[in-house]
């Protein structure tokens, strides 16, 4: 496994990769990896001749009050969970490679970067298409692996590439849970032992809805009746929202029908935690 920092050097490796007729998969992260992201390893390892894995954390996608300076970062770690996983290349750029002074161009999807996360997070998915849009074109990879745990960001990237004519294809992978249900994140490391037990809310609450629906009940206002009591029931739990939205659109629904996305981000002290179940997908 190589590790890459420099734009001319990974664009040299992926011109070789091409000539040699050989598919590229990758894999955008945060870093700080957990078995969430080495999924979606998995499955481009599975898919193509080479994976190329980004860690880049991308601050034009943090907010001014967000946790830019303190997300967690441990390089070391991460070259050896990937190397054993079965990346090819890190591609590990520094913010200056990636955004050099008089930089000026960014991507932004309209009105679905509005809702859910991008209510309490405004200019957030305008960072993430714009840092994934400039990956895309430095990899140039046939497949782009994205965990369901970032329902938005799918819905969001996929219109990206979509209305861009970007030649490539945007792959789901399932959200992967800690025992307990919790899903992995990265952030998961800056909860309290209350907390993280605490946490455990969203996924309950998520699968209990997940099972009225499936049990018959489609109405949105009932659903929604349940997933506010029960998480309200946890009381280091702070909502920021709940939502019932098409997940193609993310509009929000009345009746939950076909691909109908529930989406939850709440607060435990000061970290802010999403989770999401996809009902008849
Ligand atoms: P991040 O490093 O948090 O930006 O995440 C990088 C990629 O890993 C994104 O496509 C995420 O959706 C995905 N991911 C993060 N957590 C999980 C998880 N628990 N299960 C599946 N995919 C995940």
């Amino acid at each position: 496994m190589r590790v890459i920092e420099c734009i001319k050097d990974l664009k040299a490796v992926v011109r070789t990769q091409k000539r040699q007729n050989r598919s590229v998969g990758f894999v955008p992260t945060m870093g700080y990896l957990h078995e969430g992201h080495l999924s979606l390893v998995k499955m481009s390892v599975r898919d193509n001749d080479m994976t190329i894995m980004s860690i880049f954390v991308n601050p034009t996608q943090f907010g001014a009050n967000e946790d830019f300076d303190k997300y967690p970062r441990d390089m070391d770690r991460d070259m050896k969970l990937a190397e054993m996983a079965g990346v090819d290349i890190i591609f590990a750029p520094t913010v200056k490679e990636m955004y050099p002074d008089g930089y000026k161009t960014y991507v932004e999807v309209e009105d679905i970067t509005k809702v859910l996360c991008g209510k309490s997070r405004p200019g957030h998915f305008r960072g993430v298409t714009t840092v994934v849009a400039k990956l895309f074109n430095i990899v140039e990879p046939e497949k782009a692996y994205f965990g369901q745990k970032d329902a938005q960001q799918i819905t969001v990237i996929k219109k990206m590439v979509k209305d861009l004519h970007m030649n490539l294809e945007v792959i789901t992978c399932p959200i992967i849970r800690e025992e307990d249900g919790l899903a992995m994140s990265s952030r998961n490391v800056y909860l309290s032992n209350e907390e993280r037990k605490a946490a455990v809310i969203l996924s309950k609450s998520l699968f209990e809805a997940e099972k009225i629906v499936l049990d018959g009940e489609k109405r949105k206002s009932k659903v929604m009746e349940h997933l506010v009591k029960r998480i309200h029931s946890e009381p280091l739990a702070k909502i920021d929202y709940i939502e019932i939205v098409d997940s193609d659109d993310l509009k929000e629904v009345e009746v939950l029908e076909k691909n109908t996305l529930i989406a939850v981000a709440v607060k435990f002290g000061n970290t802010r935690l999403i989770d999401n179940v996809l009902v008849g997908g």
